[in-house]
């Protein structure tokens, strides 16, 4: 079969190999992002489900507009007030399948092939992929520890044409588990106002903080209607729902519907109604409480396991929030050694070259600190350790 030119430019198998060789079942697994599965409201949705099907069963099982299910938009548009300071109308608002499907929206809405995409470097590979489908080139923009840094962007985009659009994650990103400080919001801003370029902001994991105060979205400083941002029922409900959105301008937001109508008609509307029901019925705060105090439990954990057990010479971000922190080796050793040297300890993380569109490091490692049990933590982190004293 004679596939099209874009799927030479997917993922490469490489990175697919070395994900199932973390996957095995007997691996202590800081690879994935997954959230953990013991706090799922598996009770409570079965009675909203329940319930929901007797009440509004017909309307629930059929076809729904595009746009999403209008209680659930508006109770979006609630939280994204109540939570990042955000003001959205709900009509500003399309409910999406899980926001990954707005990443690839995101390409289809702007990406011609050979136009410019920039990100942080390093970034979220699912976006990466996602956009890549559209043929572009990817531009890193640098990073430090408190976010993007804005004069560098100024000089991209004073020498560089064909740029569409910025994809960023300033909360606790994926991977590096670093947020942005206020300064650095405000002057990105600056620098966007200046280019008129569109901004991309991801936040899936912005309402799990751990501490400090949640800072506001660069959406809540947006006065020219640049920014679009991504939200999702992942991190805080369950992922399996797929349940997303995005929220911009009228104008940016009926463009997406056109393309969602082409795409999929609409998210299921028996997922939006389980959602919309569950806020309804329970208290989705306290949830998100009950999620952030194990996360940081098990981040304060992994901290401390990794300053009492890595050798000197290794680095790792301090992520006040999110699901990821960041390693960086010893110079000379080499991430790649590691992790074989990991697999054969039953024990893995992501190598950090996965997440630089360009450049390749050979110093890094993601790791996901939400999903292992405690004990799983600190025999994992032990045995990570003797991999990277063994690889120096
Ligand atoms: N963006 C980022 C930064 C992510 O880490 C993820 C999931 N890991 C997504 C988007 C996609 O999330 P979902 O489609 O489940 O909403």
């Amino acid at each position: 079969m004679k596939f099209a030119k874009r799927m030479e430019r997917m993922q490469s198998s490489e990175i697919r190999e070395l994900l199932k060789l973390t996957a095995q079942p007997d691996i202590i697994s800081f690879a994935g992002g997954l959230p953990a599965p013991e706090l799922f409201p598996v009770k409570e949705i079965a009675k909203v489900s329940h319930d929901l099907v007797e009440k509004e069963g017909q309307q629930l099982l059929q076809y729904a507009t595009t746009e999403g299910r209008p209680t659930l938009r508006a109770k979006i548009a609630a939280r994204m007030k109540d939570k990042y300071h955000t003001e959205v109308d709900p009509d500003e608002i399309l409910i999406t399948t899980g926001s990954q499907q707005c990443l690839d929206f995101a390409g289809k809405l702007f990406l011609d092939p050979g136009d410019v995409v920039l990100c942080e470097s390093p970034s979220y590979l699912g976006a990466l992929n996602a956009f890549n489908a559209y043929e572009p080139t990817f531009v890193e923009v640098p990073t430090d520890n408190v976010g993007l840094i804005p004069e560098e962007l100024d000089k991209i985009l004073s020498t560089t044409d064909r740029c569409k659009f910025i994809y960023v994650i300033p909360d606790f990103q994926n991977p590096t588990g670093r947020t942005w400080s206020l300064e650095r919001r405000k002057k990105f801003m600056e620098v966007i106002n200046k280019h008129n370029l569109p901004v991309l902001e991801d936040n899936p994991y912005g309402e799990l903080r751990y501490e400090g105060e949640i800072l506001p979205s660069l959406k809540s400083m947006d006065t020219k209607g640049l920014v679009m941002f991504l939200g999702t029922f992942s991190k805080i409900f369950c992922p399996g729902l797929r349940l997303g959105w995005v929220a911009a301008s009228k104008d940016v937001v009926s463009e997406y519907v056109k393309i969602k109508q082409s795409a999929d008609l609409h998210t299921s509307n028996f997922d939006q109604g389980i959602a919309d029901a569950y806020m309804e019925n329970y208290d989705l705060d306290k949830h998100v409480e009950e999620i952030k105090a194990l996360y940081k439990k098990r981040r304060d954990l992994i901290l401390k396991t990794m300053a009492e057990e890595f050798p000197a010479g290794t680095e790792w971000t301090h992520p006040e929030g999110g699901l990821f922190l960041w390693l960086t080796f010893p110079q000379g050793c080499s991430a790649d050694k590691v992790f074989h040297k990991c697999i054969e300890m039953k024990v893995a993380g992501v190598t950090g070259d996965a997440f630089y569109p360009n450049g390749k490091t050979d110093r890094n490692m993601r790791i996901n600190f939400s999903n292992m049990p405690e004990e799983k933590i600190i025999e994992g982190v032990k045995r990570m350790a003797k991999a990277i004293r063994e690889c120096m």
